[in-house]
């Protein structure tokens, strides 16, 4: 079997490896980085690339301070009592500590969201805006012969926009107000945003190092010696090769939301939708227990409706899931399960409402809720965008629409009494722009994503005039949350609570310290910067 001998094995492109691999190069280590599929970049390539920094020196400047017992009650609260505590402090200092290093080390400075809410703005420490940075656009012509290794974002990577700009234009509530000429041109030029933005820069400076991934390289085993981690046997070419770290691997590669059998075994639901691309099938959950790590978060992810559009692939290996962020919370618009009643509050952060999808009908053992369809009318398509369907085009085929709510019922198997009823209540509470059964549009944060000009509230209108459109949507998943428990230096434990030696895990390929919570936008990229940073000072430093 061929060996290659390294300081530090790194397993993963995405922002935590990418993270690691940074901070490894500037304290001078001898570094492979081994990305399991054809592109840099992984989910966090797909995403909107915020990072939630609270503490962070942008948001000082601005002059928003935190209150530092504030913040930690915040995170316990939102965690619901099952994040790691034992690191929130560590979160809320070093994390900014490793936002400087980045920016210092990829030339760019993020800008603070002083107006995008925490995901639980009314719980006590959330706050209605400054602890999220957005990235700036970034020209990947400056990769040179190697911008094809960069992941594309399938969803809206031909439309780069910086969160900043898609807060201003109001991409949802106002889609037919952007200048679209000009960002398709941007498109055009090689322009990208969010998260393939934050990639594009670390890649462009590990490339300067001299720091190449290796592309289509799965780590899959974990190599013993002197009594801890001394490598990982990595699949590469068809053969199997065995890469040595004298001071540690790091596991930044996946959650395992695309691993049917572990989903079964840990997640509430079957996990039908995940949203990240297909190749985070839970190697390095399996690698960090095969040495007795001590798991955590295991029944978690990073739950986020989803909806598709047939015949939409990745990497041509499996179907697209786009995450429903928007339809949801927009007036004339509501979700309803097969009997027609609504069952969740749909502008409320995606962590948080999707969980009532999973309720479970104890009698019949059956989901409560699911097949579950987002409703919306004539008006909702005259002002806003329907996932495929707009104003003045033919609405899809594949998007059942019927001129009464009775047709559409008879379509998509919901049933008619109980949807014409859910309507009209729903259109009851429209008119005084209130939801006493789910509390939608309580929150600041539901506001964030609704039409400041609807008439009566951003997040209400009544579904009234045809045609009636039923889309299906589903419980899906950024990433899953389970995985070994890390120390504040990254290092994985042991079922005893000691760190095993050479062994780090960063991202989500870590137990969340969140717990059931999503404090705010940026948090899972959040968690991956930092524990990619921690791993590398504590094996390289
Ligand atoms: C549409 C969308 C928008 C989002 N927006 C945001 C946002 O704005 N802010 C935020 O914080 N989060 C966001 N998220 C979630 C976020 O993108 C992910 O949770 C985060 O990027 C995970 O980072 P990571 O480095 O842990 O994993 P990933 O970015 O998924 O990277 C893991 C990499 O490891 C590779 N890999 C898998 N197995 C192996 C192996 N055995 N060996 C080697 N490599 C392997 C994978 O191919 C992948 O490239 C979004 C997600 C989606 C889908």
């Amino acid at each position: 079997m061929k060996i290659e001998e390294f300081d530090l094995v790194i397993a993963g492109t995405g922002a935590a490896g990418m993270s690691a691999a940074l901070r490894a190069e500037a304290l001078g280590a001898k570094i492979a980085l081994v990305e399991k599929s054809a592109y840099v970049g992984g989910t966090t390539a797909i995403s909107g690339g915020v990072v939630w920094a609270p503490n962070n020196h942008h948001q000082r400047a601005a002059g928003h301070e935190e209150d530092r017992d504030l913040l930690r009650a915040y995170m316990k609260r939102v965690s619901q009592d099952r994040g790691d505590e034992s690191l929130f402090d560590t979160y809320i200092d070093e994390l900014p500590r490793a936002i400087r290093f980045l920016e210092e080390r990829a030339e760019f400075e993020f800008t603070p969201l002083l107006d995008y809410p925490d995901y639980q703005p009314e719980l006590i420490g959330g706050r209605e805006g400054g602890r999220s940075l957005d990235n700036p656009l970034y020209d990947t012509k400056r990769l040179g012969v190697d911008r094809p290794l960069l992941r594309r974002n399938l969803v809206n990577g031909a439309l780069p926009l910086t969160i900043g700009e898609a807060m201003a234009y109001r991409v949802f509530s106002n889609p037919f107000g952007l200048p679209y000429q000009e960002i398709v041109q941007r498109g055009k030029d090689g322009i990208v945003h969010g998260g393939a933005a934050l990639i594009g820069r670390m890649l462009e400076r590990l490339l300067r190092a001299g720091i190449r991934p290796r592309l289509g390289a799965a780590a899959k085993r974990l190599h013993l010696e002197d009594g801890g981690v001394g490598g990982v046997y990595v699949e590469e070419g068809g053969e199997t090769l065995l890469l040595k770290a004298r001071r540690g691997v790091v596991l930044a590669s996946d959650g395992f939301e695309w691993d049917p059998e572990l989903c079964a075994q840990f997640l509430p639901i079957e996990m039908k939708h995940p949203l990240s691309p297909p190749h985070n099938t839970g190697d390095a959950l399996r690698m960090a227990h095969s040495v007795g790590a001590a798991l955590r978060t295991m029944n978690e992810a990073w739950w986020t409706p989803a909806v598709q559009i047939p015949g939409e692939t990745v990497d041509d290996i499996a179907p697209l899931h786009r995450g429903e962020f928007s339809i949801r919370c927009l007036p004339h618009a509501i979700i309803v399960n097969r009997r027609g009643r609504r069952f969740t509050n749909e502008a409320r952060n995606y962590n948080d409402m999707t969980k009532p999808f999973f309720d479970q009908d104890s009698s019949r053992h059956e989901p409560r809720n699911l097949p579950a369809f987002l409703i919306a009318d004539g008006q909702y398509l005259e002002r806003y965008i329907f996932l495929a369907a707009s104003r003045g085009r033919p609405i899809p085929e594949f998007i059942p629409h019927a001129d009464s709510l009775e047709a559409l019922a008879e379509k998509t198997g919901i049933d008619p009494t109980g949807l014409v009823d859910e309507v009209a209540r729903w259109n009851e509470f429209s008119a005084r722009g209130e939801d006493p059964d789910f509390g939608r549009g309580s929150s600041a944060f539901d506001r964030f994503y609704g039409d400041p000009e609807a008439p009566v509230h951003p997040n209400f209108g009544p579904i009234s005039r045809p045609p009636f459109m039923a889309l299906p949507i589903h419980p899906g998943a950024m990433g899953t949350k389970g995985g070994p428990r890390v120390d504040r230096h990254a290092r994985v434990l042991s079922v005893e609570g000691e760190p095993i030696k050479g062994l780090y895990a960063a991202g989500n390929a870590q137990g969340s310290i969140f717990g059931a919570g999503y404090p705010g936008a940026g948090a899972t990229i959040g968690q991956a910067i930092l524990f990619g940073t921690l791993a590398a000072e504590h094996a390289a430093g």
